[in-house]
Parts: C-alpha cells; sequence; structure tokens
C-alpha cells in the first residue's frame, strides 16, 4: 500500500511516500512560501504517485473538527497568508484522495507510537521545541482533541529566579513558549542557540522550564512515554538536566518506576528522526 504525508510547517513543507510499515519511499521538502505557491509544489509532488490516502499534520492553531464549519483550516496564525487558509479544501480539490488532518505535533506522536520511541504503547507525549513550543498526546490509543486540540506551549511555568527576561509570546509574553522556545533562548542571550556552549546558564534555565511543564503533563495526562523533539532538543545535554528537575519537582509523589528507576527510557529523543513529521502524516493517512 502506498500512502501520503503532508508535513505543513510555518517555515518548510515536507511531502513524502511509504509504505504501511512506515518504510519512506520517497521526500522532498520545500520552503514554505503563499499558499499558492507553496500548494502547487505538493501537487506536483503528489500527481500520478497513486497514493490511497494522506494524512496532513499542520503547524497550528487548526480546526481538526470534521463538524465544523471550518474542519481543515489553519485559523489565527501570525504566519503571514496563511490564516484563515482552508488547507484540506483547497488540498482536497487538487489531490482525488482521502485526506486526513491534525496538528503536526498530535501526527508526531501518533508515528513515534506507532513505529518510534513510543512504539506499542497507548498513553504518550510528543512535544516540539523548537520556533515554538507545541504538543500532541496520545490517550488511550486516541489522539487528544477535545474543544479545539491541545496548546501544550502556552501553559503557565515558574519563572526562574534569576531570569530577567520578558518573555516572548505575542499572547503571552513569559507562558512557558515565551520564555523556552528557540527564538526565546537566542533573544535572551543574544546569540544563536545552537552557538551557546553546552555549560551555558541557558540550558540550566531552559532546563527548569521544560521540566515544569512536563511534570504538569505528567500530572494531567499521565502518559507512558515522553518524546522530545524540535531544534532545541538537539542540545542533547538538557535530557539529564530535565531529568533531574523532574525528578526534583515531583518529590517522589508520582511512585511509578518509570520515574523512579528508569526516567532515562521515560524521557527520551524521537526515534524516528528526521522523519518523524513525515511518518506522522503516514500514521494520520493510515487512521483513515
Ligand atoms: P520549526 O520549529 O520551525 O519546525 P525547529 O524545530 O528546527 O523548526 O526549530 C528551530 C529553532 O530551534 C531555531 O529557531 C533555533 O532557535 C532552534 N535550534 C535549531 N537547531 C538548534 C540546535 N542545534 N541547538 C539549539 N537550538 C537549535
Ligand atoms: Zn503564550
Amino acid at each position: 500500500m502506498k500512502l501520503g504525508a503532508i508535513e505543513a510547517g510555518g517555515t518548510k513543507f515536507v511531502c513524502g511516500i511509504a509504505d504501511e510499515n512506515g518504510s519512506v519511499l520517497e521526500r522532498v521538502s520545500f520552503s514554505t512560501e503563499t499558499p499558492e505557491i507553496t500548494l502547487q509544489k505538493v501537487y506536483d509532488f503528489f500527481k500520478d504517485k497513486g497514493v490511497e490516502a494522506i494524512g496532513v499534520g499542520s503547524f497550528g492553531p487548526i480546526d481538526p473538527n470534521p463538524n465544523s464549519e471550518t474542519y481543515g483550516y489553519i485559523t489565527k496564525t501570525p504566519k503571514k497568508y496563511w490564516s484563515d487558509f482552508n488547507l484540506i479544501g483547497e488540498l482536497q480539490k487538487n489531490l482525488n484522495v482521502p485526506l486526513a488532518f491534525d496538528t503536526d505535533v498530535n501526527g508526531a506522536a501518533l508515528g513515534e507510537a506507532t513505529w518510534g520511541a513510543a512504539k506499542g504503547l497507548k498513553n504518550c507525549l510528543y512535544l516540539t521545541v523548537g520556533t515554538g513550543i507545541g504538543g500532541g498526546a496520545l490517550v488511550s490509543g486516541k489522539l487528544v482533541h477535545g474543544m479545539l486540540h491541545p496548546e501544550m506551549g502556552h501553559i503557565i511555568v515558574k519563572r526562574h529566579p534569576e531570569d530577567i527576561y520578558e518573555g516572548k509570546c505575542p499572547f503571552h509574553k513569559d507562558c512557558f513558549e515565551g520564555l523556552a522556545s528557540g527564538p526565546a533562548i537566542e533573544e535572551r542571550w543574544g546569540t544563536k542557540a545552537y552557538e551557546l556552549p553546552v555549560d551555558h546558564k541557558a540550558w540550566e534555565l531552559e532546563a527548569y522550564y521544560i521540566a515544569q511543564a512536563l511534570v504538569n503533563y505528567i500530572l494531567i495526562v499521565s502518559p507512558e512515554k515522553i518524546v522530545l523533539g524540535g531544534g532545541v532538543m538537539k542540545q542533547l545535554q538538557l535530557f539529564p538536566l530535565i531529568r533531574k528537575n523532574i525528578k526534583e519537582i515531583l518529590n517522589n509523589y508520582v511512585q511509578t518506576k518509570e520515574i523512579l528507576e528508569n526516567i532515562d527510557e521515560y524521557i527520551v529523543s524521537p526515534k524516528l528522526g528526521d522523519n518523524a513529521g513525515l511518518l506522522g502524516g503516514i500514521a494520520l493517512a493510515l487512521k483513515i
């Protein structure tokens, strides 16, 4: 079976084809421009490819509710040209196959649970820490939507006592994303995040914020595994710092093996690497 995936990102789009076992057969990527230019490249890629369904994982906020009038839309986004854009409606006009639609992070959570770091688990959480921060959650085998979809990046965290940076979120200033996204790190320290040395204070603050957020997610949805992706998480020194902070904050309150004994296998990197988003789309397509 040939399935298609579209990873619709604010910076780049990735299109690909894989089989039902998650083997990627082909992929392309191009930068996100206006919808007209970008979607034409999507149509060109899928033309005559013979895929049976396509899963679309998109940057948000989106409307993933099939019963809503604005189902398939990218809703209010600061991203120029894409606010209130009927993504699925436009794609459906040109791609004559069933389309699945969800947030990029819900897709990634499902992809990791199907073939990756959370393989076989029915409860897992995927968080990306990159240009923005967003999370997807699989709970009892189902992706969480509810009223809209989770917006895990915009939760409130306690400020680090030494942090005087005002925060970068255009809505809340110092929410989790406002304090811990890649651009927040870069504005706070006045340098590219990847150029900061591994022992820089930046990573202590970063781990402090990420750990607080993860503690909240652990206490609310009780995932069996947490997968941390996105550009900032390429700083692997963050992982032990985050795990240590989580243990300190929880203070033996959650008495599970995952946290008390195996936290190294509980908070992990994505296993699908650069194909995480793409295989997320394929996993969404498989569910149709
Ligand atoms: P996006 O969120 O746009 O899909 P990424 O997840 O790659 O893309 O996030 C990009 C952001 O992550 C950049 O703005 C930068 O701040 C940060 N970043 C990217 N690579 C690294 C790195 N190696 N180390 C630390 N931060 C990084
Ligand atoms: Zn915010």
